[in-house]
């Protein structure tokens, strides 16, 4: 039988309660979607903001489509590069507050590109353990000297630092994907200057979420492009669409030009997505009120989820994981949940370390008062009961 050691595998997996699967969403995203057929509360989208089905971006959409056609027909640097990319990088730059700003077509390929045109054999790159798994692959495939410090921990950095060779480059998440918490970007900053290393900073889950326009937790913190030179966002996140974006100098998006593959070899985004993410763009920015919003449902569910004894996270982030540990326990919890109405996604090694299974709980300014207090009555049920019967 070909493959018979792969269904071993598979077994192997469901076994440890390791096995994934998906659920068929029959709705657009929202605060309330159907899915599996089930009508159910949404706690688990990144759609912070509650931009992917706002009925202005989806209206410049379509008629972008009218304008632009839908395929992008090939590369950026053959003929796919259309007006709408680049006025959406022009605005990119400006939201950013840097020079540059330029298009990926995923953020998993713009942090694959960037690592691995910036560094090569006899260079060094350092990464927080817990960084998102496109960034450490990017590190693991560029070649260089690879090095992961604790979470967070700018003296462990600090020491692996002093032994790098080459080019450096630390490379951290902004706002931590499955934790919420947020690197420390001030000190990171500073150790990044002290040893001429570089730093760069994947603010998939700050951007439009963080900062007084939304710019992130680099427009929080106030840092510039010269403490920063490196910032990669998304735009399937908060921004609602989707796509991703590297900006910086001058010379570091030339480069990105001349020698990331994950850019050269890959079809451009449909324009009219471009389109669409501008629109979505100047919302984020005008309309601080989601927020504004989110940090009340943020306090809130703290609040109430602290006094139910729930095991959170130090976050400040609509990323609010409750710390679970084992991943059948975990599996059986957001089980209980669904039954409820209350999508919460279970999340499990190996994307999170052994031995820490989580519920990842995420707000959208969409979500009601009403909403917060729901699930966390549905929590205190389904955490403190006896869940050995799923
Ligand atoms: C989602 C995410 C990515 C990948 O972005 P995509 O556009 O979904 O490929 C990269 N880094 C972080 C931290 C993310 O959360």
């Amino acid at each position: 039988m070909p493959f018979s050691h792969l269904s071993q595998q598979l077994q192997h997996l469901a076994a440890q309660h390791l096995y994934r699967s998906r659920r068929v969403l029959e709705t657009p995203q929202a605060i309330r979607v159907q899915i599996d057929g089930q009508s159910v509360l949404n706690f688990c989208s990144n759609d912070y903001l509650g931009l992917a089905n706002h009925p202005d971006v989806t209206h410049t959409f379509k008629c972008a489509v009218d304008d632009y056609g839908l395929g992008s027909g090939s590369a950026h640097l053959i003929c796919g590069h259309s007006i709408a990319h680049h006025a959406l990088e022009e605005e990119l730059a400006d939201f950013t507050g840097r020079d540059r700003a330029l298009l990926f077509s995923t953020g998993y390929q713009a942090n694959l590109g960037v690592i691995t045109a910036l560094l090569g054999r006899g260079d060094a790159v350092f990464e927080d353990r817990l960084n998102h798994a496109s960034l450490l692959d990017g590190g693991l495939l560029s070649g260089a000297r690879f090095s992961r410090y604790a979470h967070a921990d700018v003296s462990d950095l600090e020491r692996r630092l002093h032994k790098g060779t080459g080019h450096k480059l630390i490379v951290t998440d902004g706002v931590f994907s499955m934790d919420g918490d947020f690197a420390p970007l001030s000190p990171l900053a500073v150790v990044a200057k002290q040893q001429n290393a570089w730093l760069m900073v994947d603010d998939a889950h700050g951007l439009g979420v963080l900062g007084g326009q939304g710019g992130g937790l680099l427009e929080l913190y106030g840092l510039s492009q010269t403490e920063v030179p490196v910032l990669m966002g998304t735009l399937g996140k908060a921004i609602g669409t989707f796509g991703a974006f590297v900006a910086g100098s001058d010379v570091l998006i030339e480069t990105l030009i001349q020698k990331a593959r994950t850019y050269i070899y890959t079809t451009a985004l449909p324009p009219a997505l471009a389109e669409a993410t501008r629109t979505s763009l100047k919302l984020v920015r005008a309309e601080s009120w989601r927020r504004d919003k989110l940090t009340m449902l943020i306090a809130r569910f703290r609040a109430g989820a602290e006094q139910l004894g729930l095991a959170l996270l130090p976050s400040q982030s609509p990323i609010q994981p409750i710390l679970i540990g084992d991943s059948k326990k975990a599996l059986a919890i957001s089980a209980a949940l669904l039954n409820a109405g209350f999508l919460v996604s279970a999340i499990r090694p190996p994307t999170v370390p052994q031995g820490s299974a989580r519920l990842r709980v995420t707000f959208s300014a969409l979500h009601d008062e009403v909403h917060i207090d729901a699930l966390l009555d549905a929590l205190a049920k389904a955490y403190f009961f006896d869940t050995s019967i799923y």
